[in-house]
């Protein structure tokens, strides 16, 4: 039988906290009569997760994994786990308890009222530094200026999905996977329930430093915008207007006037630095695209699994299982 919620969490380096996941999903989705799975989804932990992920499902079959080969990164961890969910709907959530269990009942009532996505909009950020909270406010403000796209505000990826929005994301083949802002592409209907996000239950935040956090954002831009390539052309015109006039002016200068002296070796360099600032900045703008064009051409497989719990055989497309 299949189950009618999904739950996934990514899992990295959450030794500490599964356990106590476990605990919270079982008491609140008992309350509800609806049947579930959790979805463990080891993105390559370096600590014991993998074991406890094991010892779970031995104790509780409704308790399903996948361990990758390698880290692949929440993205990548989240799509193996919408490729293997069994339920008409799926939760999205961290590891860690930060988006709190005891909200569930609220979000399967919304889906059971006909929505197809649930988010969870955070009403406080507990236990995050004011550093991250401004980083995020400044890219979502930014996001929503330069994509067509709807990313509600507040929202993290904890969500709800229908079964119908997860086909639709499974659908799209993309590498660089910027899963909030998929989701609202997808569109259908989307509402959201207010919560608090609590601090981390235990262990750390793996998204805490600008250079975890700056790929992510670049990722999320140019999978929706094209605005940063446009900014050359921008850029172009304004600097051809800028010299037309400068041209005149220094036409104007040499025929009427006697007493300028013109152009000193430092406006010429200056301009000239400028400009070579200008154009590398395009270049490497233009180089993400193309690094990215490039990512989707190879075709490589999403992610490797490595081994499994509670998934049949076959279900995974790949060959590269050992059968232990
Ligand atoms: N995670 C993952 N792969 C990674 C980094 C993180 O699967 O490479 C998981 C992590 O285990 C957690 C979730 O993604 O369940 C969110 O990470 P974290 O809680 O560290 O981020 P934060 O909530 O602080 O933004
Ligand atoms: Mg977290």
């Amino acid at each position: 039988m299949k189950p009618t919620i999904s739950i996934i969490a990514p899992v990295y380096n959450e030794e500490p906290v599964l356990a106590e996941l476990h605990r919270r999903v079982r008491q609140v989705m008992e309350q509800t009569s609806e049947s579930w799975e959790l979805l463990l989804i080891n993105d390559g932990s370096r600590d014991q997760s993998a074991a406890v992920i094991a010892q779970l499902h031995a104790e509780d079959e409704r308790v399903r994994g996948i361990s990758f080969s390698r880290n692949f990164g929440f993205q990548i961890a989240v799509t193996a786990g919408l490729d293997h969910a069994q339920g008409e709907a799926i939760i999205l959530t961290d590891a860690d308890l930060q988006d709190p269990p005891e909200l569930y009942p609220a979000m399967i009532e919304k889906w059971r009222e006909g929505y197809d996505v649930v988010y969870g909009v955070r009403d406080s950020r507990k236990g995050e530094t004011w550093f991250k909270k401004a980083t995020a406010l400044a890219f979502y403000r930014l996001i929503r200026r330069i994509t067509d796209i709807d990313i509600p505000l507040d929202t993290g990826d904890f969500r709800l999905m229908d079964r119908r929005v997860v086909e639709a994301i499974r659908q799209m083949p993309e590498r660089n996977r910027f899963l909030r802002g998929m989701v609202p592409w997808v569109g259908y209907r989307q509402t959201g329930v207010s919560y608090e996000r609590a601090a981390r239950y235990d262990g750390e935040s793996k998204f805490n430093s600008v250079r975890r956090m700056l790929p992510f954002a670049i990722d999320a831009i140019t999978s929706f915008s094209y605005v940063p390539l446009q900014l050359a052309t921008y850029m172009g015109f304004v600097m051809a207007a800028l010299s037309g006039l400068a041209i005149l002016a220094v036409i104007y200068l040499r025929l009427f006037s006697t007493n300028v002296e013109l152009a000193g070796q430092a406006t010429t360099l200056v301009a000239v630095l400028f400009l070579g600032g200008v154009q590398l900045i395009s270049l490497g703008i233009i180089g993400e695209y193309l690094g990215r064009i490039y990512d989707e051409v190879k075709k490589r497989p999403l992610y490797l699994i490595d081994r499994t719990w509670g998934i049949e055989k076959g279900a995974t497309h790949q060959r590269n299982e050992r059968s232990r």
